[in-house]
């Protein structure tokens, strides 16, 4: 079955989500791995790629599923090494392609086991097989490979010929043997696929339990680290909690320390004010009663200066009072002699001295007389009629104008004219000289009274 590998050419099919996304001849993809060409869908990605070898007939005889990683421009990143050619030649027998059983290097057949993370598993599920998906591709020559010399289609079995003198059952046997040889070549090939296939199947779940391991210690992690932090706020708070309490404790001491002194302080100052206040009052008594005893010494002082003052002065007005009664005896004295030196002649010649005075008419004046009524001619008629001088006034009032001196209400005279009296003797104040109305108002109060 490995008659037919004659002249090979290599390929790089690049897959993506499960679908063959580009095909390169090798010369393209070395281009790639030097750097002169990107590939900028792939950049900064790893991409899923497949090292092929093709037969003349459109058949894949091997295959090298590996990584390739790109970097943010597109190209492959320098560390990159997969030596798949050094893989494709080690690699183990894998299914049969059209050309006999591939040789395969994947995952989870690495001839390499160093390289085994480089590499990927075949997709094996329906409708989307890896493998199948290929085949089409290389069959269809999208690739354009050109072969130098295309090999001739293999002869097939060219023996029949000869086996002419050979017995029919002879060749029924062999006919039988090559069947049966065919048939376990195709079992193990089947076998070999399905190992294959679990294989893939096995290593993807490892990969998977890895994973979800790997996801679980982290979880793990996680929690403890959480529950780590958790413990460790616990003892900072528990830490603060008695850092604080200690503290509360310490300002509460203080607090009672400054309670106590500034008890102390109010108390004395207190007693100091009490004492102060004392004094105050004492010293404010002390002056007060000082001012008072200067006031009233100056006061007392003032006093007797008066005292004094006034006994001199009632001295000087003795003096005077009495000098002016001297004089006016003296002046009365000499009036009189006056009078009685100029009178007498005047009386002894035959001449009286008559006056007028109203109410009483004319009367005559006697010569020792004359003197008192020159001094006050009211109070000299007043006397002649019998009445008093205030009297005699009022009449004199009311005869010279005759109207009621009645206050009103208002506090006004009230000037209502009444009746003149001729005669003072006849003249009674509060009648005489009242209007009618006043004199009734009067009249009915005085009855009132009585
Ligand atoms: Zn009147």
């Amino acid at each position: 079955m490995d008659s037919n590998s004659g002249t090979e050419l290599e390929a790089v099919i690049v897959f993506a989500d499960g679908r063959i996304d580009r095909q390169l001849q090798y010369p393209e993809f070395e281009a790639v791995m030097d750097g002169f060409v990107p590939m900028q869908e792939f950049a900064g990605c790893r991409a899923q790629a497949v090292y092929v070898r093709i037969n003349a007939h459109l058949r894949i005889t091997t295959c090298v599923f590996f990584y390739v990683d790109f970097d943010p421009k597109g190209l492959i990143v320098k560390r990159w090494n997969v030596p798949f050619q050094q893989l494709a030649n080690a690699a183990s027998r894998g299914p049969d392609l059209g050309a006999g059983p591939i040789a395969l290097a994947c995952y989870s057949q690495c001839p390499i086991a160093w390289q085994k993370n480089n590499l990927w598993d075949p997709i094996m599920e329906p409708g989307r097989n890896s493998f199948v998906l290929m085949k089409k591709a290389v069959a269809n020559n999208t690739l354009g490979l050109i072969f130098p010399e295309p090999d001739p289609e293999p002869e097939g079995l060219n023996t029949g010929g000869m086996a002419t003198e050979l017995a029919a059952s002879e060749l029924k046997a062999a006919l039988e043997r090559e069947y049966a040889q065919a048939m376990r070549t195709r079992l193990a090939h089947t076998l070999k696929e399905q190992r294959l296939h679990i294989n893939t199947v096995r290593s993807r779940m490892n990969l998977k339990i890895d994973e979800l391991k790997r996801d679980h210690q982290e979880r793990i992690a996680e929690y403890q680290q959480a529950l780590e932090t958790q413990s460790q706020n616990i003892s900072r708070l528990e830490n603060d909690n008695t850092q604080l309490q200690q503290q509360l404790a310490m300002q509460e001491s203080r607090l009672n320390g400054l309670r106590e002194y500034y008890q102390h302080k109010l108390n004395s100052a207190q007693l100091d004010e009490a004492s102060q206040v004392r004094e105050l009052e004492a010293e404010f008594d002390k002056r007060l009663e000082t001012a008072l005893n200067e006031a009233r010494e100056e006061l007392q002082e003032r006093l007797d200066m008066r005292e004094i003052e006034l006994y001199y002065r009632q001295q000087q007005e003795a003096a005077v009072r009495e000098e002016l009664e001297l004089l006016r005896t003296e002046h009365e004295n000499l009036l009189e002699q006056g009078a009685t030196q100029i009178m007498t002649p005047l009386q002894k010649a035959g001449i009286s001295f008559v006056v007028f005075a109203p109410g009483v008419g004319q009367t005559t004046l006697p010569a020792a007389s004359v003197a008192e009524y020159v001094a006050n001619p009211e109070a000299y008629i007043a006397k002649l009629c019998g009445l008093t001088e205030h009297h005699y006034r009022l009449w004199l009032d009311h005869s010279k104008s005759p109207y009621c001196t009645a206050n009103n209400s208002d506090g006004e005279e009230c000037g209502v004219g009444v009746t003149r009296v001729p005669q003072p003797s006849d003249f009674h104040d509060g009648e005489s000289n009242r209007c009618a109305e006043h004199r009734s108002i009067k009249s009915t109060l005085s009855l009132q009274r009585g």
